[in-house]
């Protein structure tokens, strides 16, 4: 009899896993175990009554680097190629960059003249920061917070202005307790590898292959900044969902699994929090839809002088949506998997809360699951 695979959890990463698997020269059978009746876990699009489209998770993905190739050979693969909505380097959207630091909005500086000229709110031009960082020692510790890096080689005020700014946006998470060597790997190796991030960076940029389409080459001609899909990034899990049923993947919705067990041993458990609103909570503030809905509306109205009532409001509480690999996330990665190889499990990680929290990364994942459990590349 053929070799099942159960895929636990019908989120983009649990969705990828599927398709390669599904793709596999010799297919195993797969069987995808999704607790809701819905696929796509955080991925989620719905229409205003006058049809505009809101995002409640993910509002667009990058198409840099191998990974976000991937990503759109992926929705080549589905047949999405005519949904894509990109937002082009040439548009203002991708070339204008704003921190809100003391009350007002501040442009970031682009191109190497504006990192020569002095740029508000840092108090020197940005070029010194660059400087500063290629003449620091490499660090020596396993891990740091992002903040301590940051401003270990690029000084406090980048570390307090730019890259605490990066992590709440990426993370919706404290630059003080996200770990640099989790989060932002790239910058950890790159230190690691060249001494400094920027030669680091320089140096070591496109050396992955890529793979190549004719959307990828669109992408790169058009320097895409992100792309979305025409009616909702939902699209792409829901396409996925196609694809696999008319593979002979079993969808099995509305089924949560309560644990796992080999042998009658075995359990997980992964915990999940994001930063500021366990904080919030802790002090007593009772976070009521209401509550979400003003501050949103102070905040456009301070923060980008939208004073008019919105014509529609749509609240949602995402609690523990984006897990934070805080200091020593490696090292719980690590025993993590030691655990599964010393106690022989047959179980693949997959998703969010290992090796990064987009879109490109959980669908990687998912790829790198396949590849695991198939001991071969699935594509077919
Ligand atoms: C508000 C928000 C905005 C974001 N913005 C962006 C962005 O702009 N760009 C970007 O690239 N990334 C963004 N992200 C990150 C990205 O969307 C998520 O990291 C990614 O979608 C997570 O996918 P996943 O499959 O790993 O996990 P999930 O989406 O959490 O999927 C897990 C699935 O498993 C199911 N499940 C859970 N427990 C069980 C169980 N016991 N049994 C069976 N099924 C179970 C869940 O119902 C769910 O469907 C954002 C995330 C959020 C929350």
């Amino acid at each position: 009899m053929g070799r099942t695979v159960v895929v636990l959890g019908g989120g983009i990463s649990g969705l990828a896993a599927s398709y390669h698997l599904s793709r596999a020269p010799c297919p195993p059978k797969v069987v995808l175990v999704e607790s809701s009746e819905r696929l796509g876990g955080w991925i989620r699009s719905v229409r205003g009554p006058n049809g505009a489209i809101f995002e409640l998770g993910p509002r667009g993905i990058r198409p840099a680097g191998a990974l976000g190739a991937r990503t759109l050979l992926l929705v080549s693969e589905l047949g999405l190629d005519s949904e894509v909505l990109p937002v082009r380097g040439d548009h203002p959207a991708a070339q204008n960059r704003f921190l809100y630091v003391g009350g007002a909005l501040h442009a970031l500086p682009t191109g190497l003249r504006g990192l020569l000229r002095p740029s508000p709110p840092f108090s020197k031009p940005l070029f010194w920061a660059g400087l500063r960082e290629l003449t620091k020692p490499r660090g020596k510790e396993p891990d740091e917070t992002v903040h301590s890096f940051a401003q270990r080689r690029l000084g406090p005020e980048v570390a307090s202005l730019a890259m605490d700014s990066l992590c709440r946006g990426v993370f919706a998470g404290n630059s003080r307790e996200l770990s640099i060597r989790s989060c932002f790997p790239s910058l950890f190796q790159a230190e690691q590898t060249h001494r400094s991030i920027l030669l680091g960076l320089l140096l070591g940029a496109g050396r992955t292959p890529q793979p190549d389409s004719a959307l990828i080459r669109q992408a790169l001609a058009e320097r895409w900044s992100q792309w979305s899909l025409r009616g909702g990034l939902e699209m792409l899990p829901q396409a996925l969902e196609t694809h696999l049923t008319s593979r002979g993947v079993s969808v099995l919705r509305g089924q949560p699994v309560c644990g796992l067990s080999l042998q009658a041993e075995g359990r997980w458990k992964v915990m999940l929090g994001g930063s500021w609103l366990q904080t919030l909570e802790a002090s007593g503030c009772v976070l009521s839809q209401e509550l979400f809905q003003q501050r949103a509306q102070e905040a456009a109205a301070t923060q980008l002088g939208l004073k008019e009532m919105p014509s529609h409001c749509l609240v949602h509480l995402h609690k523990n949506c984006i897990p934070q690999y805080t200091l020593g996330h490696w090292q719980k990665l690590e025993s993590a998997r030691q655990f599964l190889t010393a106690h022989r499990l047959p179980l693949t990680l997959a998703g969010a809360s290992y090796e990064g929290v987009a879109v490109n990364d959980c669908i990687e994942s998912g790829r790198q699951a396949a590849v695991s459990v198939l001991g071969t590349e699935p594509n077919s």
